[in-house]
């Protein structure tokens, strides 16, 4: 891979892999330092283009299209998971590319994920691979009831998931997960984990081997899709230092130049068991924007660009929800509510499901309001 030798310049431009809401806050952040995006996306009118400098408009497989960008961009990174690993080798052989193709394919596929998590000392729940429909059964008795299979790749949000209580669900469970022409896909089998809460920890590392980590934060979901996000967690410093420490051998173990988020499972016996790997910004560290004086975005900015991480330091107490679908029609209660911090995203329909923006309140440093309290945070708007 070609060598970014040295920081870049300003005016220098970075190139983002993908068009979404968190390439467009990475692009906030970048242009702030003095640096231009151009953006790879085949999403016409996408969020992050809508504030970038330029973007390409093509399919991930156009092989022309990338070769154009590598040769219009100083750097390249990703926003998004799933651009193809062949497409993000094709860039890396003309542009210094970071995080590596490499850290991609481990967090793209969850057999690779859990393996690397293994070899890196990072507890994780009992699984079993399904490499074919015959070894289901075999895997599933393995993990024991109730457990969860899930698609090995292209799943998010709950997508590629089904929950299984007893024997009889896995045949229903195998017709919904296979593909669209009925063909089998490879998955894997997780035991249920009886979570008490789930936590994430974002972890920033530079070309030259500093680290900067986050504080731990808790995360609610709802129909699978994050909802809320308390900054910090509230649970045993114990519980938050396991965390941050799992996601400091991550960085490690993976050989991080960026930035990475690790989701964890909190047992009720206070076990901390990583679940997921997402090497780029992520929804559970927006109210970094707001909440430290150098968010998850100028950090990914400053990794990407070889310059010094920034101070990760949390100086407020925050909780995010996000907006997704229709709560966006709350915008204008959330502006005229004092005291929070809309986004809004760009998109321009509302699908059910959708992540559509977000809405951050700070609070003065340990003064989270009590449980009872978080739902009234928001209010009247939402
Ligand atoms: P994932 O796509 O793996 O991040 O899963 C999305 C959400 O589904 C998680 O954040 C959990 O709320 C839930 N979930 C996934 N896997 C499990 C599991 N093995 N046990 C319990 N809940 C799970």
């Amino acid at each position: 891979m070609p060598d970014l030798g040295g920081p870049l310049a300003p005016g220098a431009t970075i190139g983002m892999m993908g068009g979404g809401q968190l390439g467009r806050m990475a692009a906030v952040a970048a242009a702030r330092l003095g640096y231009r995006v151009h953006v790879f996306t085949p999403e016409r009118d996408a969020p992050a283009s809508q504030v970038s400098a330029a973007t390409t408009l093509a399919e991930w497989s156009d092989h022309a299209a990338l070769a154009r960008f590598a040769a219009a961009v100083d750097v390249v990174t990703f926003e998004f998971e799933n651009v193809p690993g062949d497409a993000l080798d094709l860039l890396a052989g003309l542009v210094p590319v970071a995080p590596s193709p490499a850290v991609l394919r481990t967090s793209q596929d969850r057999i690779a994920e859990k393996t690397f998590l293994a070899e890196a000392g990072v507890a994780t729940g009992p699984w079993a691979p399904v490499a074919t429909r015959e070894a289901a059964e075999g895997a599933v008795a393995a993990v024991g009831f109730p457990c969860v299979l899930k698609t090995t790749r292209l799943g998010y949000d709950g997508k590629g998931q089904a929950t299984l209580r007893e024997a009889g669900d896995l045949a229903p469970a195998l017709a919904r997960l296979a593909g669209a022409d009925g063909a089998f896909r490879p998955l894997v089998a997780e035991a249920f984990v009886d979570f008490a809460c789930e936590v994430s920890v974002i972890v920033a590392r530079d070309r030259a081997g500093a680290i900067a980590l986050y504080d731990t934060v808790e995360n609610r979901h709802r129909n699978h899709i994050l909802d809320l996000t308390i900054a910090p967690a509230r649970v045993a410093p114990a519980i938050a230092a396991a965390a941050e420490d799992a996601a400091r051998r991550v960085a490690l173990a993976i050989g991080l130049v960026g930035l990475l988020c690790v989701e964890f499972f909190v047992t009720r016996d206070g076990r901390v068991l990583a679940n997921e790997i997402a090497p780029r910004p992520h929804n559970s560290g927006h109210w970094t924007i707001e909440a430290c004086a150098v968010s998850q975005f100028e950090q990914q900015v400053r990794a990407v660009a070889d310059l010094p991480l920034g101070d990760p330091a949390r100086h407020a107490d925050a909780l995010m929800k996000n907006l997704i679908g229709d709560e966006i029609a709350a915008l204008p209660a959330l502006f005229a509510t004092p005291g929070l911090v809309p986004h809004h995203y760009g998109k321009a329909e509302a699908r059910p499901g959708r992540k559509m923006g977000h809405v951050t309140r700070l609070f003065p440093r340990d003064s989270l309001p009590a449980e009872a309290e978080i739902a009234a945070a928001f209010q009247p708007a939402l």
